[in-house]
């Protein structure tokens, strides 16, 4: 396509995109959250907006079925970034990773008699990296969603998942007990099309760019 198409995912990214597209002039014709379209044509004809699942916003951008995209330092750490030039941080969708335990679980003393922890986690790169740098040993078990429920039926000592306020581990018994970094949107970019459409993209960044926060 000789315009830009931007991949971006449905819920909190969308929504905090919004002011960043309008600081480029781009205004989307539909609500993802009501449309069942997942291409939404913008006020411009030359701008279309693709909607996928989060995780998979890198996946689109790397393979150049779209030009830009808004995933999380979360997600691109999964990914691995091939392809992928990450010219911005927008400071959107903040949270943090973290590991978390059952309340009354001692895990600083777990780690230093060096117990081998089973900790389960949507995000097995970004948990390995952070344990192996530690020199804890784990074992790592790849879930998809509700990491809260693992340690509370004995599927996992630990979890690695985002928080934000905390009230969802609250609710479920437990606490955050080790930060591993802070969690941001970034603007994705794939790297051949930077360079064949940089005329058409680059007023998109830019804009981008000035409307961060
Ligand atoms: P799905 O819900 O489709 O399984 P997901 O949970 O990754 O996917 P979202 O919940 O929309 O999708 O999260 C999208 C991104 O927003 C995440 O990749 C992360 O960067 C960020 N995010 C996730 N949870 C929070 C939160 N509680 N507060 C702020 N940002 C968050
Ligand atoms: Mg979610």
């Amino acid at each position: 396509m000789t315009g830009i198409t931007i991949a971006l995912s449905k819920g909190r990214i969308f929504e905090e995109t919004l002011p960043l597209l309008a600081a480029a002039g781009i205004v989307p014709a539909d609500d993802p959250e009501t449309s069942r379209k997942l291409i939404l044509g913008t006020n411009r004809a030359d701008v279309r907006l693709v909607i996928v699942r989060a995780s998979d916003t890198p996946t689109y951008v790397q393979y150049g079925a779209a030009d830009l995209g808004i995933a999380g330092k979360d997600v691109l750490i999964e990914h691995g970034g091939a392809g992928l030039y990450q010219p911005l941080d927008l400071k959107i969708a903040r949270c943090r990773m973290a590991v978390a335990v059952p309340n009354g679980f001692d895990y600083a003393a777990a780690v230093q008699r060096g117990a081998r922890l089973r900790v389960a986690t949507k995000y097995i790169q970004t948990a390995r990296e952070h344990f192996a740098a530690k020199g804890v040993h784990v074992d790592l078990i790849k879930l998809y969603g509700s990491m809260e429920l693992a340690p509370l039926v004995g599927l996992a000592d630990a979890i690695v998942d985002l928080v934000s306020s905390g009230n969802t581990l609250k609710a479920n018994n437990l606490v955050a007990v080790e930060d591993i970094m802070p969690i941001s949107s970034r603007l994705i970019v794939n790297q051949a099309a930077l360079k064949m459409k940089r005329d058409l993209l680059q007023p998109v960044i830019d804009a981008f760019a000035g409307a961060v926060k």
